[in-house]
């Protein structure tokens, strides 16, 4: 008999994620505190409870994709949470991105509860959500990871067992969030100096596309954004700040400095505070626009 699967998070990601686990017929139990996920994961077919408590006492695997590190530990670790609540042996899979000393904690405590737990973050954005194409970076116990294979088989298509510490996903995952803080500021000060000297952003992005300029978030963020002027996120400036700490907490732990990388906070934080945290972080580009009065 299939497993039961909860699913807590369902925004963004969590929501087209637990769609494809529906359509693959297992029976996903469903919960999150906005109504609206809840009626968009009701219709899809989805079963959906009223608390975390509900969702663990149900499920044999829980997976979770929340927003920041605080609500996973609320989610995790309070009375009402999921360790004190889920039946003996079920597996919690964490898609969410948060520090890695919670994917540690986490596993530990789960652990000392007759639990599994495997930290799982994602990379791909919604559309690799949608179209279940996720790159999935997993740390934690092989055999937990083997017997989760086709649930990981079914949200994503690259699906790495990075080893048995279960944060060494959330470290690349942080790296590679690092990487998209400097690709989408590039972006947006290339095409926008691109535009005042007169050449096309669809120029620019065809010659660019075929030179050493090309990336994916330069793809993404211009061709699923920028181009259709639509700034719904997507993956939000809000969560780009968020995983940015978390890559300098990292470097700083590491007795490394980095020399752009650490400026992306202070960037990120103030195109936030022009009011663009909940628009997708490709907004940069509106942001800088404004700071040049263009
Ligand atoms: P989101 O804000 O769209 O979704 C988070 C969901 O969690 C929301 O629906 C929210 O209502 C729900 N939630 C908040 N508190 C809750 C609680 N206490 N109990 C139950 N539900 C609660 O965020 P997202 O973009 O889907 O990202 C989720 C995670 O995935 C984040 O950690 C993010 O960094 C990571 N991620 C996002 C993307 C992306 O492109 N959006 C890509 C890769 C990884």
């Amino acid at each position: 008999m299939k497993e039961k699967l909860g699913f807590i998070g369902l925004g963004n990601m969590g929501l087209p994620m637990s769609i494809n686990l529906l359509r693959a017929d297992y029976e996903v139990f469903g919960f999150d505190t906005n109504a609206k996920a809840m009626e968009q994961f009701v219709a899809a077919g989805g079963i959906g409870l009223e608390t975390a408590i509900d969702i663990a006492k149900q499920c044999d695997v829980i997976m979770t994709s929340l927003p920041t590190p605080h609500v996973v530990e609320l989610v995790y670790q309070s009375e009402q949470g999921i360790l004190q609540h889920a039946k003996k042996g079920c597996l919690l899979i964490d898609f969410s991105t948060v520090n890695p000393e919670l994917n540690d904690t986490l596993h530990t405590e789960a652990k000392a509860l007759g639990l599994r737990y495997l930290g799982a973050p994602v990379s791909g954005g919604v559309i690799g959500a949608v179209n279940a194409t996720l790159t999935i970076m997993v740390g934690g116990d092989t055999a937990d990871y083997k017997s989760a294979t086709e649930i990981f088989g079914i949200v994503g298509k690259n699906v790495y067992h990075l080893g048995t510490s279960p944060s060494v996903g959330t470290r690349i995952k942080l790296l590679n969030n690092l990487m998209i803080g400097f690709y989408t500021e590039a972006v947006a000060e290339t095409i926008l100096l691109g535009e005042k000297m007169g050449i096309q952003a669809d120029t620019l992005y065809e010659v660019l596309s075929n030179s050493y300029g090309q990336s994916r978030i330069y793809e993404r963020n211009y061709m699923e954004y920028m181009k259709n002027d639509n700034y719904e996120p997507g993956f939000s400036t809000n969560l780009l700040v968020k995983d940015l700490k978390l890559a300098k907490e990292m470097a700083d732990e590491a007795g490394v400095s980095l020399r752009i990388g650490e400026k992306l906070v202070d960037l990120y934080s103030e195109i936030a505070q022009q009011g663009y945290g909940e628009n997708d972080m490709s907004a940069a580009y509106l942001s800088l626009k404004e700071k040049c009065k263009l």
